[in-house]
């Protein structure tokens, strides 16, 4: 394995990754490489960007050492506190550095999808800040559901689009947002919220995520003297989980667990690609995803937005293959718990997604100290909580 865990020059992560797309995107997929490459061997872009993340983002995050959880869990328990971030989660260190690399290209104007909305939220921020208009396309059915994000973009100044196609969800905003990107490509940047999507897509927002992984092992180090014994974040799509895991890949002492979504149960409904998905193309990229035998590609499901997406990114997919990380999944009920837990016993309400992640640390299963992303605040959730323990 080469030990930055990058991607040959195809953008392939072994047999993962790689780029599916109509001929006509090509040259946008080229170009955004290329500028990409060099901006990241230019020191004023680093520079830039680490001067973004620490005063607009409010980085860096702390390490928070979970006293009163640990004792639940029977670890010594570390959070990486992306909740503490600007909006409240770690979307925001990669559409930030995605809208700076597109002002740098000279484009125009900025365009994104959204399922619930954050990537939605993230996307209009960092537009915001470079006063660049920005166009979200989000599925009808997913406008009428989130409806206070939709608010929380058009007061971020941005166009919220609902998309009646399909079953009017991720995937036909995800389509909307592609047929865009073909007639604007020469002035148009598309924002991919995730470590899904075409070449060089899956590289780049890694990359802006890794300072995660990069801070969390310095700061584990000053307090700890060591590095951790565990790594675990929750996956979606994997962008929090593989910056948080890039901070350690070298560190061959150190496990890396991922944690899906396991729904309803592995049986029924869930998001657990990498536990049960099959390799396949599912938005411009081989990777693991869930789907029938045919191809048709199933509806995910977790209690968490974050999580209920059919597919995983392809470092994921070849990291399970090569079994540098291993994946586990928590299924709803777990995660409810879980945020539970943290809640009573930190003073910290989790979103839905990383209490996956607490979900498994507290089966008990860990030694030692076990380091978890934190990926974001529960805050949005505190509804979906409500009524999930009501009914
Ligand atoms: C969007 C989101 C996720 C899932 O996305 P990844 O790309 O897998 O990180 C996880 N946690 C939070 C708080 C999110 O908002």
């Amino acid at each position: 394995m080469r030990p930055e865990n990058a991607p040959d020059h195809a953008g392939r992560f072994g047999e993962f990754g790689g780029r599916f797309v109509p001929e006509a995107l090509m040259r946008a997929l080229d170009e955004l490489e290329r500028a990409w490459e060099k901006a990241r061997a230019d020191a004023s872009f680093g520079h830039e960007l680490d001067a973004l993340l620490d005063t607009v983002v409010g980085r860096p995050t702390p390490l928070y050492e979970a006293k009163r959880f640990s004792e639940r869990a029977g670890a010594r328990v570390l959070l990486k506190r992306e909740d503490l971030a600007h909006t409240g989660a770690h979307k925001i260190n990669n559409t930030l550095g995605q809208v700076l690399l597109a002002a740098r290209m000279g484009k125009k104007r900025v365009i994104a999808e959204t399922g619930a909305g954050q990537h939605g939220v993230a996307t209009a921020t960092a537009a915001a800040y470079f006063g660049l208009p920005c166009v979200v396309y989000m599925g009808a059915t997913d406008v009428g559901r989130q409806h206070l994000n939709v608010v929380r973009m058009e007061l971020l100044g941005a166009q919220v689009v609902p998309v009646e196609a399909g079953s009017a969800t991720l995937k036909d905003a995800i389509n909307e947002a592609l047929r865009d990107w073909v007639a604007n490509v020469e002035d148009t940047h598309y924002v991919i919220g995730s470590v899904v999507g075409p070449h060089p897509y899956p590289e780049i927002v890694a990359a802006l995520q890794t300072v995660i992984g990069n801070e969390a092992r310095a700061q584990c180090h000053e307090l700890t003297g060591g590095l951790p014994d565990e790594v675990v974040a929750c996956v979606g799509g994997g962008s929090n989980a593989a910056g948080l895991f890039r901070g350690f890949y070298r560190d061959e002492s150190v496990a890396l667990v991922g944690v899906e979504a396991a729904g309803e149960g592995l049986n029924g409904r869930h998001g657990a690609s990498i536990t049960k998905g099959t390799p396949g193309v599912l938005h411009g990229a081989r990777s693991l995803v869930l789907q029938d035998d045919e191809g048709l590609i199933a509806h995910a499901h977790s209690i968490s937005a974050g999580l209920d997406y059919p597919g995983v990114g392809p470092e994921h997919a070849w990291l399970a293959a090569t079994g540098r990380a291993r994946y586990e999944s928590a299924t709803d009920e777990e995660a409810l718990e879980a945020f539970r837990i943290l809640g009573e016993t930190e003073g910290i309400l989790p979103a839905l997604e990383p209490a996956h992640a607490l979900a498994y640390v507290l089966r008990g299963k860990t030694e030692g100290t076990v380091l978890v992303g934190l990926s974001g605040r529960g805050d949005k959730d505190v509804a979906t909580v409500a009524s999930a323990l009501d009914g």
